[in-house]
């Protein structure tokens, strides 16, 4: 049987080497110019976040109360034993007038930010803000006010649709394994569990009073899993779901490491008198029988009476 592939053109070959270098030749151009594209786009994104970083802790110096002995002795001595358990280096701590439930921290540089909201000593107890304070500095000490800043600037890079969703989802998945982390801080920083989890619960009923009201809001927050929807929701979400926040400190309050790293943590407080820390449920008050009766509304300086006149809202 005759065979041959002689008549191929005299180019063929040589025009089909020449196409695969340019097709090679052009990605690795494309994907180097897109890598450093991204280096400028997140080195840009940092750079502006840092601005905007300083621009708000100025404006907080200017305009909210800085947590300190002289203006707010009591939540000031919470947040030293924070501290010193936590030593999450320096932190500047300041109070706003803000109704939200709500504290965060930010920073880049030292030091880092925490501002606590005026509204949580309304609703919490001294227990229950040293795990607020206390999750807040472990954002700090972990490193999340900075890695924040850093991973959001790649996460946010443009991309594909696809890819952006992608991005974007497993950026939320971080940010929701370091709520962990900081729920854990704040557990070791309050040195109780049920204070820890009636913080948590407070933080989406901040208005229960009672131990009943206390247990309507955790069977409600309890049920928060079981729709498909709200697991769905959770993937887009910074925090996770609060009753998986509560499993989760449950879980760790049993281990062994957990009461190896509160023992050390207890002692770095040295000398000093044990931070307050409520009984079980202190803010929750015995439910009255047989008729509720609503607490009376506190003043001002009862609610707040570490603060000078001239500070309160
Ligand atoms: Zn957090």
């Amino acid at each position: 049987m005759y065979r041959t592939r002689a008549y191929r053109y005299e180019n063929e070959q040589v025009v089909l080497i020449l196409t695969l270098l340019v097709v090679l030749g052009v990605i690795v151009l494309t994907s180097t110019a897109t890598f450093c594209l991204s280096g400028v786009f997140i080195l840009a994104m940092f750079l502006i976040s840092a601005l905007l970083i300083r621009s708000h802790h100025r404006a907080l110096m200017e305009r909210a109360v800085r947590v300190d002995q002289a203006r707010t002795p009591e939540l000031a001595s919470w947040v030293a034993a924070c501290g010193l358990k936590l030593q999450p280096g320096p932190v500047d701590v300041f109070w706003v007038d803000q109704k939200q439930i709500n504290a965060y921290t930010f920073g880049i540089s030292s030091p880092k930010v925490l501002v606590l909201f005026s509204s949580l000593p309304k609703v919490m107890t001294g227990g229950e803000l040293q795990f607020i304070i206390g999750h807040e500095m472990g954002h700090v000490a972990l490193g999340h006010t900075w890695l924040n800043t850093i991973i959001g600037g790649m996460a946010g890079i443009p991309a594909p649709f696809g890819a952006a969703v992608l991005l974007y989802t497993v950026f939320r998945w971080w940010n929701r394994m370091c709520e962990f982390s900081a729920d854990r801080a704040g557990l070791l920083a309050c040195g109780d569990l049920h204070t820890a989890v009636s913080a948590l619960v407070k933080l989406a009923a901040p208005e229960i009073r009672t131990q009943r009201d206390f247990e309507r809001a955790l069977a409600l927050i309890d049920a928060e899993d079981d729709l498909a929807a709200n697991r769905l929701a959770e993937v887009f979400q910074t925090h996770p779901m609060l009753i998986r926040r509560i499993k989760a400190l449950r879980a760790y309050a049993r281990t062994r490491e957990y009461q190896h790293i509160q023992a050390g943590m207890n002692r770095n407080l040295g000398n000093q008198p044990p931070a307050p820390v409520p009984a079980l449920m202190v803010a929750v008050q015995p439910e009255p029988e047989p008729d509720f009766v609503p607490e009376p509304e506190l003043t001002p300086q009862e609610r707040w009476p570490w603060l000078k006149p001239k500070d309160l809202p």
